[in-house]
């Protein structure tokens, strides 16, 4: 029998794969989904990692997932559901006042510190919002790509520069300068501008460091925060939430929803090289030694990874490749799940029943001065003694994830060297760090370490070895205006299309970037079919 060309293959099963795999196959393509661990989903699975106790291994909480990827992938008629949290942040604090946020209760706790900082917060977040408007409007499109010479492309491009720029222009002036700040400024300014007291600077400068190695005082991090504000749970914008079941229900149900459109995906499938012929792309090697043709291969895969590794290196232009082995992924995240007897009390709030503030992102990270110490002691010493952590307990919101009675948490840490300044391993160093998080958390919640029944910890390097998410890095390489927008992954290519024919770009290194939004897979889809039914047209008699 002759050997199968697929029309797609995509390289990696995360939920950009996904998403960009069902979609391709709506269209009436032939698609294969090619996974290298034992599950698909990528950074949002949920595993069990002690008897009885499960949790999103990685990603773990939900507000950016494109609401018409959700619709387009009929997703929660295959089972997802997500719910809100009862309280947006609980942010304690050391001498043991706390805020906490969420509908209906946001100005009355940042009162408790500054009524100045209440009265302004309504200003701060229209203002935000309007910016984030801009940026849902952007995400599901493909920025203008800049490419060489006034050709067809050239006027293609140009003209969708010009649609862009109208509706850059549909902003005041006044909110075009709001989003030149959010774009080039430090958070910390940025938040300065409008709040004089610290725990709501602090609150809402976390968003601004998320996987995102830097101190808030460094210009570009207030993007990050922007990046953070896009998202909106069952229609309310801007609010984070629960997946059911962790974030493994996410990346199932498009499984399911993919798998529904005839795709066929494999796991424990991975990809060694790329295949290329008369320098088009031809299929893909697997390490089983088996190759896999297609017409189209779609890299879901951090690019980094596919172009330093994966693809031969005489296929691809020097500078295009010296470029990408530039192309900062570095995070500096270290992320664990714990079991635990009970729920923790806080200084705070004391209390191990359960209460509002136990299902919402619990910040220990004070100040916005704390980030940054704790940036610079990670430089300087790999990891900061006293770190910046979210803490998150699903199991107040999802009993299906721990026995009755018990709980699991996710520790999100932020501010650890994705590589050690000594040269040492994470490995050497790993159960140190965790004790450390976990010694952190019970500072402000004595009692919290007894509880701890069972732990899973995963340092930059094992989030590399495990998903391979290089420097550890969570959005796929940088969230820096040189890696954004027209600039993903680098300017001339952020078409979703790559620079062998035949090769595209459908995971996080693409624009909008990562998180769990199903965009870059989105976008890709739509530069696959209209290319791929260009190809078939022109062929045809
Ligand atoms: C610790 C952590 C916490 C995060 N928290 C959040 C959060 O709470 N909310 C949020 O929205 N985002 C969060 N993120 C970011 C978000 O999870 C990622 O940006 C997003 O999941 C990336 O999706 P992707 O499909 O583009 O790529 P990935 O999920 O990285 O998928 C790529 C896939 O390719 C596979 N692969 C790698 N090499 C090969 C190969 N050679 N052959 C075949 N397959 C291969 C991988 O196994 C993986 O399944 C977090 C990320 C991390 C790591």
């Amino acid at each position: 029998m002759p050997e199968r060309t697929y029309d797609v293959v995509i390289i990696g099963g995360g939920h950009n794969g996904l998403v960009c795999a069902a979609y391709l196959a709506q269209a009436g393509l032939t698609v294969k989904v090619l996974e290298r661990r034992s599950i698909v989903g990528g950074a949002a699975v949920t595993e069990e990692f002690h008897p009885g106790f499960r949790n999103s291994v990685a990603s773990y909480t939900v507000s950016l997932l494109n609401p018409k990827v959700i619709a387009d992938l009929n997703l929660h008629a295959h089972g997802l559901r997500i719910v809100e949290r009862p309280a947006q942040n609980f942010l304690p604090l050391p001498d043991g006042r706390y805020l906490l946020t969420g509908e209906g209760r946001t100005r009355s706790e940042i009162a408790k510190f500054s009524q100045a900082d209440a009265d302004r917060y309504e200003a701060f977040c229209q203002s935000l919002e309007r910016i984030a408007d801009v940026l849902r409007g952007l995400v599901l499109k493909a920025p203008p790509n800049v490419v060489k010479g006034l050709g067809l492309r050239g006027l293609r491009e140009l003209l969708h520069l010009g649609m862009l720029g109208n509706q850059l222009r549909g902003l005041d002036l006044e909110a075009q300068r709001d989003l030149l700040d959010l774009f080039t400024r430090p958070a910390a300014d940025v938040l300065s501008d409008w709040f004089e007291s610290e725990p709501i600077k602090a609150l809402l400068g976390f968003d601004a460091i998320v996987g995102n190695y830097a101190s808030p005082f460094d210009p570009g991090t207030a993007y990050v925060l922007l990046h953070h504000a896009f998202g909106e749970v069952n229609g309310k914008k801007g609010v984070w939430g629960h997946a059911m079941g962790g974030m493994g229900a996410i990346t199932q149900a498009m499984a399911k929803a993919a798998a529904a459109r005839g795709v066929e995906i494999e796991t424990d499938a991975e990809v060694t090289e790329l295949a290329i012929e008369r320098g088009r792309v031809a299929g893909v090697a697997l390490a089983s030694g088996q190759v896999i043709k297609a017409r189209a291969l779609a890299a879901n895969v951090n690019l980094k990874l596919l172009y330093t590794e994966l693809t031969p290196q005489d296929a691809l232009p020097r500078d295009f490749l010296q470029r990408m082995e530039r192309f900062k992924c570095a995070s500096g995240t270290f992320r664990m799940s714990v079991a635990l007897s009970e729920l923790p009390s806080f200084t705070a709030l004391p209390g191990h029943d359960a209460g509002a503030h136990h299902g919402a992102g619990i910040i220990i990270a004070p100040s916005l001065d704390y980030m940054d110490h704790a940036y610079r002691d990670a430089r300087k010493e790999g990891w900061s003694r006293a770190p910046i952590i979210e803490l998150l307990i699903p199991s107040t919101l999802d009993d299906s994830l721990a026995p009755p009675g018990a709980h699991v948490a996710s520790l999100f840490c932020q501010h650890v060297a994705p590589n050690l300044p000594d040269g040492r391993s994470w490995d050497e160093v790993r159960d140190e760090v965790a004790d450390l998080m976990i010694a952190t958390v019970d500072a402000y919640a004595p009692g919290f370490a007894q509880s701890v029944i069972a732990r899973q910890a995963l340092s930059p390097l094992d989030l590399e070895r495990e998903f391979g998410l290089v420097g550890g890095d969570i959005f796929h390489g940088a969230l820096s205006a040189n890696q954004l927008f027209f600039a993903r992954p680098m300017l001339g290519y952020a078409d979703y299309r790559g620079p062998i024919p035949g090769l595209y770009h459908c995971g996080s290194g693409a624009h909008p970037g990562g998180g769990v939004t199903g965009a870059p897979g989105h976008n890709a889809a739509r530069a696959i079919v209209a290319d791929l039914k260009r190809r078939s047209f022109s062929a045809s008699p």
